[in-house]
């Protein structure tokens, strides 16, 4: 039996994806084979492919995240069974017809949440969770600043922080974006992070901000820190633009005593119970409506080197998917 993937033999730009036969693996102990519905498309799925961020082994099956349904089990696997639907975010591998993932990966997916929307969602969305609920706690009343606020993650946390009594100021490049985050629950939009520091003293009245979002990593990483209030929180979560490069951390104390951290999913869900608590308050403002999951583009998987030209040139707002 086989299957299709993209998969990498090299690091390099869209070009080195390709889509190839690859024998259906065995599910062994602790682990499920997937069919999967849809792949999502993360920014992630770049970094391993330029070598930014390395993989264990070449060739390697891009794709972090999916959903689909259960075809096989392994001899261990007792909390899953043959046709259950489910979905799962950080895995590599995701982009392939079937796949075999951990069992522990997995999460049941509830009935309402298609496999589109949920291959859109989980990477993204629990990304947003954690980053609102624990990495800084978001407040009624707190005015926040949130980077590529028209992207994947960007109008998921626009739209959450917004539901939990928050102001969101979204930064985004062009007007269009603007728009698109103002729509999605942004009060205030800045285009370009040029002025970013005075832009957000102008907006706050002078109290800046206790928290940054910040995902575009190199460009934004200084203007970000002098856009907090002292005491305040950078988050900074991606490298959209680049790895920020080396700090001095006595900058930290210069600009008001703040607070510094590079968090990422894999920490905040390694376990089980993490992962099931920050999928169910996902899905519980998904089915609520308090968050809409936008995809906003799709392309066929084989298809996936043209998305990534298309996230990379920052064409791509809210999600995208591929589709086996
Ligand atoms: P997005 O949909 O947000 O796409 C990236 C966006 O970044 C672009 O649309 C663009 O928006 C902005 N951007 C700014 N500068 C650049 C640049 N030089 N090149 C390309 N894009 C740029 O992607 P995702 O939602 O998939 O991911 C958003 C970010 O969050 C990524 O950095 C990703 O790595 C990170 N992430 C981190 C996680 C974690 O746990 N640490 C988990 C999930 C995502 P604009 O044109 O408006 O500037």
């Amino acid at each position: 039996m086989s299957s299709k993937a993209i998969r990498i033999h090299a690091y390099g730009g869209p070009e080195v994806m390709q889509w190839e036969d690859v024998p259906t693996p065995e599910p062994g102990p602790g682990e499920a084979l997937v069919h999967q519905g849809a792949v999502g498309l993360n920014y992630i799925d770049v970094y391993f492919r330029t070598g930014l961020y390395k993989s264990a082994a070449m060739p390697v099956t891009l794709g972090m995240e999916g959903a689909g349904t259960v075809k096989a089990v392994g001899p261990d696997v007792s909390d899953l069974k043959v046709g259950d639907r489910v979905a799962y975010a950080g895995a590599i591998g995701a982009y392939a017809t079937e796949r075999v993932i951990a069992a522990d990966k997995l999460v049941k997916l509830p009935d309402g949440i298609d496999f589109k929307t949920a291959a859109a969602m989980m990477l993204q969305g629990m990304t947003a969770q954690y980053l609102l609920r624990r990495t800084y706690r978001v407040k009624s009343g707190d005015t926040i600043l949130v980077h590529a606020a028209a992207g994947g993650v960007g109008l998921i946390l626009c739209q959450w922080a917004k539901h939990l009594g928050a102001t969101v100021i979204g930064v985004v490049s062009t007007e269009q974006k603007a728009e698109l985050a103002r729509a999605h629950g942004a009060a205030h939009t800045i285009i370009g992070h040029a002025n970013l520091p005075a832009e957000v003293k102008r907006i706050t009245g002078g109290g800046m901000v206790p928290v940054v979002y910040d995902s575009v990593g190199r460009d934004t990483f200084m203007p970000s820190l002098d856009s907090l209030a002292p005491l305040g929180t950078m988050v900074s979560y991606g490298n959209a633009s680049g790895p920020v490069p080396p700090v001095d951390i006595s900058i930290l104390a210069a600009k008001g005593s703040l607070f510094l951290t590079r968090p990422s999913l894999a920490t905040y869900t390694a376990k089980r119970a993490d992962l099931e608590a920050t999928a169910n308050d996902l899905f519980d403002v998904v089915r609520n409506g308090a968050v809409k999951i936008q995809v906003n583009q799709t392309f066929p998987l084989k298809d996936a080197g043209a998305a990534h030209t298309a996230l990379e040139s920052r064409k791509t707002t809210g999600s995208t998917v591929l589709l086996p």
